[in-house]
């Protein structure tokens, strides 16, 4: 068998700038003076990213979660929420704050995305909008979600959390919806060590959010809403300015990664990478494979646990299923039965090691693992 790694390997290292490039860069924000609220690096930041992305109307936070919460806010929503229970806890707290409820929809068994053909069902006359995730990079039905929500005038939200720079079509991703949620945490592709963004269709939108991150101050003398603190600060964005400079060579190293997992496991029965390429640009935010515990012999926790024996160190994600929290398992719902290609997909999917630093070399190595695992583990089974 493969000798493990000297060095334990994890899912993912940080993309960050040389030392000296960042001390540079703090040293640049020391000398202004100027520390946080709205100042030169935020504001450069915020065009550079309108500028990559492609959205106009781009407004930056201290963390992704806080701008999701916010973003429900300025939509102004009440009710009920339709949303996806394979996702991180972060888009359903997002909607514990505002006093929302969510209505749990089943995934699609392939993308393992909200399923469009089971939203329809599930809207009430309490339903006010859609709240969908972009799932390891994956675009979720946009077309159909957007002809639903048209239909019974909801709004719609989408988690993009792992779509940094994705496009469908030709078509940047923060197009379709209503407002598009970015992350900037260390373990996104693109960071400011915390940081996150919305991307939002209406300009009045826009600067609703740009009141409610700094509490709701308009001015010296008046408070118009009820906001919160969830500015992004100097340090944040000039490290984020620095690291946007990588975000290309990044994203080339990773597509070298995915092609070469993709060829290796290929030849690995019960193994299926869930990241594919849609449209044209992927976001090359995770590789995670899906373990099919019949075809493979074996299931993903047992996979999981060997590979650590290795120094791998995969990671279940997502996982436990947002419906199974304790504060939502009452809701109708939640309840596992409504949820069955969820609760299939939480118990397979694995997220393997995947960052630019990545040496290709690791990845044969680690595939190469995966199969004498398989091979030896069987026939240990037979005897
Ligand atoms: C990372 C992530 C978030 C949270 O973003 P933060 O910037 O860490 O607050 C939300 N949703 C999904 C799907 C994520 O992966």
């Amino acid at each position: 068998m493969a000798n493990p790694f000297e060095k334990p390997i994890y899912i993912t290292s940080p993309l960050l700038p040389n030392a000296e490039d960042a001390a540079n860069k703090i040293s640049e924000i020391w000398e202004s003076g100027q520390i946080t609220n709205n100042g030169k690096q935020h504001k450069e930041l915020t065009e550079q990213l309108e500028a990559y992305l492609q959205a106009p109307h781009l407004s930056l936070f201290n963390n992704g979660t806080l701008a999701l919460l916010l973003g429900l806010k300025a939509l102004g929503l009440t009710g009920e929420v339709i949303t996806t229970p394979f996702t991180f806890p972060a888009t359903v707290q997002a909607l514990d704050w505002n006093g929302l409820t969510p209505v749990f929809c089943d995934i699609d068994p392939i993308t393992l995305n909200i399923d469009a053909s089971k939203i329809e069902a599930l809207i009430t006359e309490r339903t006010s909008a859609i709240l969908a995730v972009h799932v390891f990079g994956n675009p979720c039905d946009v077309e159909q979600i957007g002809k639903i929500a048209e239909k019974y005038k909801l709004k719609v939200i989408y988690d993009g959390a792992h779509v940094f720079g994705a496009k469908l079509n030709g078509r940047p991703i923060s197009d379709f919806g209503d407002m598009t949620m970015f992350s900037f945490h260390a373990t996104k592709l693109f960071n400011t060590i915390e940081g996150g963004a919305l991307s939002v269709k209406s300009e009045d939108v826009l600067k609703k959010l740009n009141l409610l991150k700094n509490f709701g101050i308009l001015n010296p003398e008046e408070v118009v809403l009820s906001g919160l603190n969830a500015k992004m600060n100097e340090v944040q964005a000039g490290i984020g300015i620095e690291v946007l400079k990588l975000v290309e060579e990044e994203r080339s190293k990773r597509h070298q990664l995915m092609k070469l997992y993709e060829h290796n496991l290929a030849e690995i029965p019960g193994i299926r990478p869930i990241t594919v390429l849609e449209g044209e640009e992927s976001s090359y935010q995770y590789f995670v494979i899906e373990v099919d515990e019949q075809e493979f012999g074996f299931s993903r926790d047992w996979l999981h646990r060997e590979l650590e024996k290795y120094n791998v160190y995969t990671r279940k994600y997502f996982y436990p299923l947002c419906s199974d929290f304790e504060w939502y398992r009452q809701l109708e719902s939640a309840k596992p039965e409504n949820l069955p290609k969820a609760q299939k997909a939480v118990k397979e999917v694995l997220s393997m090691p995947y960052y630019g630093k990545l040496p290709l070399e690791a990845v044969n190595q680690i595939c190469q693992l995966i199969k004498e695992l398989q091979q030896s583990s069987k026939a240990l089974t037979r005897i």
